[in-house]
């Protein structure tokens, strides 16, 4: 048979492009620039000994659960862990969409969320931001009210763009809806701050937290959902039995257990993403915008070029200035002193080049 029975639904997806090349400053992906901690390292290769590799793990990594509930005043019961956020992203969308449900989001975001929403038949009602890329809140609540959308996801801070959502508008949201309100905290530990006291009160908020950035574990692939057990039952339905190994799990404890190890790491980080956005606000020519995260965002002209000249100068950041509101627009990750040196000497350099060429 020549001829396959591709399902047409999928004809016209694309799939997901990191966009991921080699290079020697790596400011693309949002990760931490830094490796685990040699101390951490080290205790893992310890465990890593007594693994049982001939046997399957506990599907539900209930040891890992159980730390992360005891560390937030929880039970395990309002915890699942996942094969990276993104897994649990895509089991919001089985598990709350599919055909005939509405997913509220709030463009530009993490585009993964529309992806899923598109892979399960999940209708997307968008509310764009605003210019400054703060959420519409009057515009949610207005279409929230209408009472047909069945989750929402704000991301906090926001993926590509950096701002936080305010806590009152989360309450607000939490108490006008009875839909799922996922916040999205993955860049949570940049901003120090959580509405993780709102779950007390509020069955339909569920928080989303990974491994991969401030924990420096974009590599192992782990990521967590806090939310009411019922809510959590209901990821449970829909989870691959499996999605987390037993060396994630081992790596998840240690990294879990010896968290307060990252503090300084964290808190190096804010102060690079301080330097590099006052670096940024004195280049021509570059309007970068406030960020709560590990990166930031910047607008300017001719982007696509920008990216290509500091790629060709050994600096990968991530372009966005094909995708919709974010015409010449760049996400640069924040990376150790030195790769910020080389992001901030590359932007100067490449910008002055090009105006002197404007001008000859
Ligand atoms: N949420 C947001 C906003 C993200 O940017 C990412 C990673 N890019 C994720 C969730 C998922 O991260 P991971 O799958 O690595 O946990």
């Amino acid at each position: 048979m020549d001829n396959v029975r591709f399902n047409p639904r999928f004809a016209d997806v694309a799939p997901y492009d990191a966009k991921y090349l080699p290079a020697d400053c790596l400011l693309s992906a949002n990760e931490s620039p830094y490796n685990l901690p040699d101390d951490i390292r080290y205790e893992i290769r310890k465990r890593l000994k007594r693994l049982d590799y001939n046997r399957y793990p506990d599907p539900l990594a209930n040891e890992l659960r159980d730390l992360i509930a005891e560390a937030n005043g929880l039970e395990r019961e309002n915890v699942v862990v996942g094969n990276g956020g993104d897994e649990l992203l895509f089991n919001t969308a089985l598990a709350f969409g599919g055909p005939g449900r509405k997913f509220l989001n709030c463009p530009p975001t993490f585009s993964v969320y529309a992806a899923n929403a598109e892979l399960t038949g999940t209708e997307v009602v968008n509310v764009p931001r605003l210019a400054n890329f703060r959420i519409d809140e009057m515009g949610v609540l207005t279409r929230v009210a209408e009472g047909d959308i069945d989750f929402i996801i704000v991301t906090s801070p926001n993926n590509p763009t950096g701002q936080l959502v305010s806590d009152d508008f989360i309450r607000h949201l939490l108490e006008s809806t009875d839909a799922l309100v996922m916040v999205d905290e993955a860049y949570g530990e940049f901003a120090r701050t959580t509405c993780r006291p709102l779950l007390e009160r509020h069955k339909n908020l569920v928080i989303l937290r990974t491994f991969s950035k401030a924990f420096s574990c974009a590599g192992v692939r782990l990521g967590y959902l806090l939310g009411d057990a019922a809510v959590i039952n209901e990821y449970l339905k829909v989870r691959q039995p499996y999605s987390v190994d037993a060396v994630s799990q081992l790596i998840g404890c240690t990294v879990y257990q010896n968290r307060q190890m990252f503090s300084p790491n964290i808190q190096g980080i804010i102060e690079e993403r301080d330097r590099l956005m006052e670096g940024l606000k004195e280049i021509e020519g570059v309007q970068a915008f406030p960020s709560d995260a590990n990166f930031i965002l910047v607008r300017v002209a001719g982007a696509s070029e920008v990216w290509e000249k500091l790629y060709e100068r050994g600096v990968l950041v991530r372009d966005f200035s094909h995708a919709p509101m974010l015409e010449d627009c760049l996400r640069l990750s924040v990376g150790t002193p030195k790769e910020n040196n080389a992001l901030l000497k590359g932007l100067r350099k490449v910008l002055k080049e090009r105006n002197r060429a404007q001008q000859a």
